[in-house]
């Protein structure tokens, strides 16, 4: 089938790859033309596993193309998704401009019916808002075209993306029209010969369900979150907590980490955005609020901790950071925890030396060069000359350091570990002060 994806970001990128690496025919559209060159060359703008090699074969076998041209693109595909951001708006609802832009580009080029896919995530009622604006400009062109509009939400992860999108555990597709159901049915049947992983419903449902699935995940990290405080101030370890309630099936044992909070480009934003709808509808949504309020304290936890163990002096500290990433396998930094302690750790006067495996780059493009953050290339790098350690994100690499090596570099024997990825005996043993999350005294 011929497809339009615009926006090649995380989601249509992997998306528009995965979806030529099946056989279907695919344009990008992007109006960043330094993304849509480099991609052109082979330059891939995100770390995503699995992901360079599919784009180069699709590339080279034509079935995946980028382009900055609308009109081309329009023209290209019956199917044109829309996957372009949806940040925050200043007061955190889903700032819709990008999305309605994009209608208004299909609107003003196309010259035959199409299938409009919304994969963005979109507040309840957005695709009456595309569907208005595409009749709007098709009315102002003196054209009558058949169009549906369809709300076909992302669940794919970062750092999986590729494996979710090639084995979706669903596809959500809202639309109450029946060629956009047997388009759709036909578009995903490569992804669907296991079983039928296909969702129907009405369009609204199928846009609630996107910021349901991610208030859901939000509310069970900062749940936990809860926990781990109280279980500090009550002498209890939050990974014996989380071992004793995983086993049950009701609960399970995934997703339920405590943490130093959730990041990236979901979650917050999303959990934001909902809210903002709730209080559009005159609804109080006390439990969202408070999944966002333990969260936000909860980013605050490792400089508190470092506060604690410094006794409130870090001027002139250099703490050695480990992880920027919001979590391991991308290099996405946005809404990062790493940057809420960056942030504060330099508002009290303290340098940091930082290693990632991948987001040193996207570091350096958020906070240039500065006297106040040294990227360096190794973990241990990091560790020279440093007072205390900090892990931000569990990368795979940080789990069995050399703590022999961590207490000789460090000056002060102090581990501040925002992902509970060490035994706290066996630190102890070691003679460091290790704070962890939510398995010893709060500060
Ligand atoms: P992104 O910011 O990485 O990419 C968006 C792209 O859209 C950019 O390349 C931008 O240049 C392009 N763009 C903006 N306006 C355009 C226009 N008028 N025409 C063509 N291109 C345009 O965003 P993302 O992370 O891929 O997210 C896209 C959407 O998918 C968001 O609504 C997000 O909430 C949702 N989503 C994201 C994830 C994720 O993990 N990143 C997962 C599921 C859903």
């Amino acid at each position: 089938m011929k497809v339009t994806v615009f926006g090649i970001g995380y989601v249509g990128l992997v998306q528009a790859a995965i979806l030529a690496s099946v056989g279907h025919d695919v344009l990008c559209v992007d109006v960043d033309q330094s993304k849509v060159d480099n991609l052109k060359k082979g330059i891939i703008p995100i770390y995503e596993p699995g992901l360079t090699p599919i784009v180069e074969e699709t590339t080279q076998n034509g079935l995946l193309n980028f382009t900055t041209d609308a009109a081309a693109g329009v023209a290209h595909g019956k199917i044109q998704f829309i996957a372009v951001g949806t940040p925050p708006d200043e007061d955190g609802s889903a700032d819709l401009k990008y999305v309605l832009a994009v209608a208004e580009t299909i609107a003003s080029h196309m010259n035959e019916p199409k299938f409009i896919i919304d994969k963005s995530t979109v507040p309840v009622g957005t695709a009456d808002k595309v569907t208005a604006k595409v009749a709007e400009v098709l009315a102002g062109r003196n054209l009558s075209l058949d169009f549906d509009v369809v709300s076909n939400p992302e669940f794919l992860k970062e750092g999986a993306a590729v494996n979710d999108c090639m084995k979706p555990d669903r596809i959500v597709v809202g639309t109450d029209s029946q060629a956009a159901r047997d388009a759709m049915t036909e578009l995903y049947a490569p992804f669907n010969r296991n079983h039928d992983r296909m969702i129907f419903m009405d369009v609204r449902s199928a846009e609630l369900t996107k910021y349901a699935a991610n208030c859901m995940l939000a509310t069970k990290i900062s749940f936990m979150n809860e926990m781990s405080n109280l279980a500090e101030l009550l002498g209890a370890d939050i990974e014996a907590v989380r071992h004793g309630i995983g086993s049950d099936t009701r609960i399970g044992y995934q997703f339920i980490y405590p943490g130093c909070g959730y990041g990236g480009s979901c979650f917050p934003k999303d959990v934001q955005a909902l809210v903002r709808t709730a209080h559009g509808i005159e609804y109080q949504p006390a439990l969202l609020e408070a999944v966002e309020s333990v969260n936000a304290a909860q980013k605050q936890k490792l400089f508190k901790n470092l506060s604690h163990y410094f006794k409130g002096d870090l001027k002139g500290k250099t703490i050695a950071l480990w992880g920027l990433s919001f979590k391991p396998q991308t290099d996405d930094m946005r809404e990062a925890s790493s940057r809420v302690l960056m942030e504060a750790l330099w508002q009290a006067g303290a340098k940091v030396q930082a290693f990632d495996p991948e987001a040193m780059e996207e570091c350096q493009r958020i906070y240039g060069d500065s006297q106040e953050l040294a990227l360096v290339g190794t973990k241990e790098s990091a560790l020279k000359g440093a007072d205390a350690l900090v892990i931000c994100t569990e990368w795979s690499q940080f789990r069995a350091p050399d703590f022999d090596l961590i207490a000789s570099s460090l000056t002060h024997p102090v581990i501040v570990d925002g992902r509970n990825l060490y035994d706290p005996k066996l630190l102890k043993d070691k003679g460091f002060a290790y704070y962890a999350i939510g398995r010893g005294e709060s500060v």
